[in-house]
């Protein structure tokens, strides 16, 4: 079984962008590859953050996922601050990275132009722990979406200098590209994040995620209730692509184009379908909220034994580079 590792970050609840654009994949993903979940709070402070809610956000956020449905048998689900050899192999990895590679990536530049108060070394260096995160369990493949392409690449790239200099022991990773569109935000203008305040969260109430797509702008031609409309330009039909089944869909495109179906109906069938996904998952955290000793064991023990998995790679990279103690050979 091959080795899969993927990260996020503790935004504390998911929406359904992390859901379906992230989630449900990792949820099919992982009863085929040997799956590592990797909470990355030592990516999340690289950008301003609050300490004091920390903690929080990562133990709502493994709740979260668990109630998406990640299986505690099938999935090493931890936080990566917990497994000190990531930074190790981080720095490891720093002596053999280019700095052109690095001043070049795609994400440093986006970020360092929204963060220009404070563009750190950890924002720059950012792509090495992602390669440390996947390399130090050996993880073959690594489930991502397009923007994360360029970061995968220079983990190979970072495998590549490492053997060649020091011996092969670091595979070379491939992206697998997720199918999922992007999933846009309720206001319809950019991806759904939290940061733009327009997402539709997996614990909300049926009012109030009701509320906001009641006030979600539809194609506007259709100004009036006779006006046909064309439902490749309203985002609630891609929010219908997410839940909808193929029959209901066909119906939805066929009663927008000829105007048999208001936008009031076409909503309300979408929050019908919608919380057909969202029902399980609410119904799983409010169990799992109870169980709060046990998820925390939970994640304890997978922390050792990622650090059981990651201590080896770090002996064998230590070896490689000549930094085993001579007192130990
Ligand atoms: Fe959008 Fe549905 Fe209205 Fe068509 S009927 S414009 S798909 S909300």
């Amino acid at each position: 079984m091959k080795t899969l590792f993927t990260g996020i970050q503790p935004t504390g609840n998911l929406h359904i962008g992390n859901y379906f654009g992230a989630v449900k994949n990792w949820i099919t993903m992982q009863y085929d590859y040997k799956t590592y979940v990797c909470i990355v709070d030592l990516h999340a402070i690289t950008i301003a953050y609050d300490p004091g809610d920390m903690q929080e956000k990562i133990f709502n956020l493994a709740l979260n996922l668990y109630a998406c449905g990640i299986d505690k048998e099938k999935t090493t689900l931890f936080v990566q601050s917990e497994v000190p050899g990531h930074a190790d192999l981080t720095w490891m990895f720093n002596t053999v990275t280019p700095l052109g590679e690095l001043e070049r990536m795609t994400q440093f530049k986006d970020k360092s132009r929204h963060n220009n108060k404070n563009v750190n070394v950890g924002l720059l260096d950012y792509p090495v722990l992602q390669a440390a995160d996947i390399l130090i369990y050996k993880a073959e493949v690594v489930p991502v979406g397009e923007d994360q392409v360029q970061h995968i690449e220079l983990t190979r790239e970072i495998a590549r200098h490492f053997n060649s200099r020091y011996g092969k022991i670091f595979p070379e990773c491939e992206a697998y590209l997720t199918e999922t569109p992007r999933v846009m935000g309720i206001d319809g203008e950019t991806k759904m994040s939290k940061s733009r305040n327009n997402t539709i969260g997996l614990l909300e109430s049926r009012e109030d995620v009701w509320k906001k797509l009641a006030g979600a702008k539809t194609d506007p031609a259709r100004i009036r209730r006779n006006d046909p409309g064309n439902p490749a330009k309203c985002n609630i039909f891609s929010y219908h692509k997410l839940v909808t089944l193929k029959e209901e869909k066909k119906e939805i495109v066929h009663g927008c184009k000829t105007a048999k179906i208001g936008c009031v109906d076409c909503k309300k069938k979408l929050l019908k379908n919608l919380f057909q996904v969202l029902d399980p998952i609410q119904d799983r955290y409010g169990k799992l909220i109870l169980e709060k000793k046990a998820i925390i064991e939970i994640l304890e023990s997978n922390a050792a034994k990622c650090r059981q998995t990651a201590g080896n790679t770090i002996v064998e990279a230590k070896e490689k580079m000549g930094l085993k103690p001579i007192w130990k050979i």
